[in-house]
């Protein structure tokens, strides 16, 4: 598609006229009919209006969308995606308890007459793989976390199902939050962090990472463009500005788990800000307040 286009565009800057209109018809009708296959092309003969069912289906206007944009997801794969993630979440060794079932050495019994045999037995410890957080470390979560932000910025938030999928898609993420601050802090923060600061830009980056909500304003889009919501995250001493939001669950001073893509990043006060676009922000209940090294 982005290889017939850029013939095309290739055509159209082409000085003989006749060229031009020649390919143009043939250009929009193919815009046309990638993003509404049953529309009739232009230069099709229109057909009478009432051979049509009236249950059918409007047609969409005629707006050839930017070709750069990937086409969009539908509502209910981001809300698969975010139950994914929940179902990814717990430790793989104690199910999320947090604890551990260990053998250990007990007071020797005698099992056959004479011969006494150590005996054993059962403690609950702190789970090792997870650290007593229940949350899982594995390389599995992280990829299901940054497959749901992923499709959560290309959701077709205009389409009727998504304020329903978007409920569904806040109670996985609260499914998530369950585990607290810290767990979820110890495992990524760091690397966000190096994130904002290294030298490498980071745009194009998926990430999940705890902070704090430091403000949540309406302000006017950098392009002088629609305004838009932006909402400040400290994170370690550092920031990150979620713009757009399409998940948000909380308000200024909560902890918060949020993420999404990075879509750029600015010097600002004497450090660097990221700017993640159309991501997420949910709060942490109860045990989120003893988080200490993320405010
Ligand atoms: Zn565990």
């Amino acid at each position: 598609m982005v290889g017939r286009l850029w013939s095309l565009a290739l055509i159209a800057s082409f000085p003989i006229p006749v060229a031009c209109d020649a390919a143009l018809p043939d250009a929009s009708g193919l815009v046309v009919a990638t993003s509404e296959p049953d529309a009739p092309a232009e230069d099709a003969p229109a057909e009478p209006k009432d051979a049509a069912p009236p249950d059918a289906p409007k047609p969409a206007p005629k707006v050839a969308k930017p070709e750069e944009k990937k086409p969009a997801v539908v509502p209910a794969q981001v809300v698969g995606s975010s139950a994914r993630a929940a179902k990814a979440a717990p430790c793989e060794t104690c199910r999320g308890d947090g604890q551990a079932t260990e053998q250990r050495q007990g007071p020797a019994r005698e099992t056959v007459p004479g011969v006494r045999m150590p005996g054993k037995v059962n403690v609950e410890v702190r789970c090792k793989k997870c650290n007593g957080t229940g949350l899982s470390h594995a390389t599995r979560l992280a990829n299901e976390m940054k497959d749901f932000a992923r499709q959560l910025a290309r959701v077709n938030d205009s389409d009727d199902r998504w304020s329903a999928a978007s409920e569904k898609v806040l109670e996985n993420l609260r499914d998530l939050t369950k585990f607290g601050a810290s767990a979820w802090s110890g495992l990524n923060n760091n690397k966000l962090r190096t994130m904002i600061s290294q030298n490498k830009d980071p745009i194009g980056e998926v990430v999940f990472f705890v902070g704090r909500v430091g403000s949540d304003d309406v302000v006017a889009a950098p392009e002088g463009g629609m305004a838009l919501r932006s909402v400040t995250i400290s994170v370690g001493g550092r920031s990150a500005v979620l713009e757009r939001p399409l998940v948000m669950d909380a308000e200024v001073d909560q902890t918060v788990l949020c993420g999404g893509v990075i879509t750029r990043r600015a010097a600002e006060g004497g450090g660097f800000v990221i700017y993640i676009d159309r991501g997420y922000v949910v709060r942490f209940d109860g045990p989120a307040n003893d988080l200490n090294g993320d405010r």
